[in-house]
């Protein structure tokens, strides 16, 4: 509930304040001025008791005038929008996330760990000539014991127990990792990382291709400065990311992958997708340039990602949307987090922050026109063509009413259905949004 409140607070401060700022600039004088006209129209050219229907005119407009519901508009809007979004398991973390969202012209995706499962499994082992599964998997496995990326994880489970201790474990980050195993200098990653360490991938290259056409990501490894092996591992689209793509293209959004992996593999799992841009072979660093030239090109840029490698991102893009069973680094970098891994909470968190804005609008329509029209008949102005003068009494009536409607027209939310449920029994998607809501 504490995000919930400071949610409120801040869309209240950014997207209301500066309203408010400008509307008191001129309301207040204008209002008083009103009222005091009233009086001196009423004292000078009204009926006997002259100066009892000039003081009722007036306290009436004063009443009246008085802005709650305007207040009230942003607020009660946001309390209960972020709160129905929680129940669909989206949490806004950053109150101004509810007003950006709805502005995002493009949805930018991570894939490992966020179009994908982030659970990759070995499903290619090639040895050069020389060289056998049996003796290089375990060396680069025990290399890899020490990484906390995905592709470590798959390597190590594929080698299983007992491996040998590697030192000098250096991570290269984009790249892979280089370590010590078995007096072996052992190097396993892109082949960008072989190319930057002046080694020939030679015959093994083609294999590489021919796995990244299958929508595979291909790994060298090189055992004292000799490739040793390229090895490939695959990980499965996430259930609900096809739905969250198609919802997207039918709300006109652009869709972009955003990778570290191999450019082919990227390119065969966006054609898979429908992804419109795709932006491979990315250093984390660089994904931060890669949102940037997207908003340049298309505007307003919805990110999406997991991993430590997407916290800048995270913390840079419009809207910086993390996946809760990803690292808590890029929870803490996210403006909104989806409960669950699957990417149809991304929809759901458009379709909230569009309803909340519509109903902040429709609330402050109301207030403001209210008090527009009421302020005249509280002044009397239809009192000479045999209209109602409203008393004091009256006029705090209606502005309760005012109040009301307000109050009434942001709980309607509660009632917001999700765009897209997460369909219940598959494993491992988490959150199932409480129908009870
Ligand atoms: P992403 O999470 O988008 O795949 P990364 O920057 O983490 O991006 O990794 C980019 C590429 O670097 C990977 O696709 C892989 O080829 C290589 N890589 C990174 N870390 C490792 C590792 N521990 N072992 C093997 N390869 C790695
Ligand atoms: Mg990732």
């Amino acid at each position: 509930t504490q995000s919930r409140s400071s949610a409120a607070s801040d869309v209240y401060k950014r997207q209301v304040q500066g309203m408010v700022d400008r509307i008191t600039l001129w309301f207040v004088p204008a209002v008083i001025a009103a009222a005091a006209l009233t009086i001196l129209a009423w004292f000078v050219l009204g009926p006997d008791p002259a100066l009892s229907f000039a003081l009722v005119a007036g306290v009436s407009v004063l009443i009246i005038a008085c802005p709650c519901a305007m207040g009230l508009a942003t607020p009660t809007s946001i309390m209960v929008g972020t709160g129905r979004a929680a129940e669909m398991g989206v949490l806004f973390r950053k109150g101004d996330a509810l007003q950006q969202l709805q502005e995002v012209k493009v949805v930018a995706l991570d894939k490992t760990g966020t179009l994908t499962m982030g659970q990759p499994s070995l499903t290619t082992f090639t040895c050069a000539p020389g060289f056998t599964r049996e003796t290089v998997l375990p060396l680069v496995a025990a290399a890899e014991t020490q990484s906390e990326h995905p592709i470590a994880r798959a390597l190590v489970a594929a080698a299983g127990q007992d491996l040998a201790q590697a030192s000098n474990v250096e991570a290269i980050p984009g790249y892979g990792l280089r370590a010590e195993v078995d007096g072996q200098a052992v190097l396993v990653g892109a082949d960008r990382l072989m190319q930057r360490e002046g080694i020939e991938t030679g015959a093994l290259a083609d294999t590489g291709a021919a796995l990244a056409k299958r929508g595979e990501t291909p790994l060298y490894a090189a055992l004292d400065g000799q490739i040793a092996a390229v090895i490939a591992v695959s990980d499965p689209i996430k259930q609900g990311t096809r739905a969250a793509i198609l919802a997207f293209h039918e709300q006109g959004l652009k869709v972009a992958m955003i990778t570290g992996d191999n450019a082919e593999t990227a390119a065969v799992i966006a054609t898979d997708l429908g992804i419109d841009v795709v932006k491979a072979e990315c250093l984390p660093a660089q994904k931060v340039e890669v949102l940037e030239q997207l908003h340049a090109e298309h505007g307003a840029v919805g990110f999406v990602g997991d991993g430590i490698n997407d916290a800048p991102a995270l913390a840079t893009a419009g809207v910086g949307i993390a996946i809760g069973t990803g690292t808590d680094v890029a929870i803490e970098a996210a403006d909104v987090v989806l409960m669950s891994g699957d990417l149809r909470g991304v929809v759901n968190a458009l379709t909230v922050s569009r309803a909340t804005m519509r109903n902040i609008r429709q609330n402050l329509v109301w207030a403001f026109g209210y008090n527009v029209l009421l302020i005249p008949v509280a002044a009397g102005v239809l009192y000479p063509f045999g209209g109602p003068l409203l008393s004091p009494a009256l006029a705090a009536g209606a502005m309760a009413l005012s109040s009301v409607f307000v109050l009434s027209n942001a709980l309607r939310l509660r009632r917001l259905q999700p765009a897209l449920t997460e369909t219940a029994p598959a494993p491992g998607t988490g959150l199932v949004p409480n129908p009870a809501g």
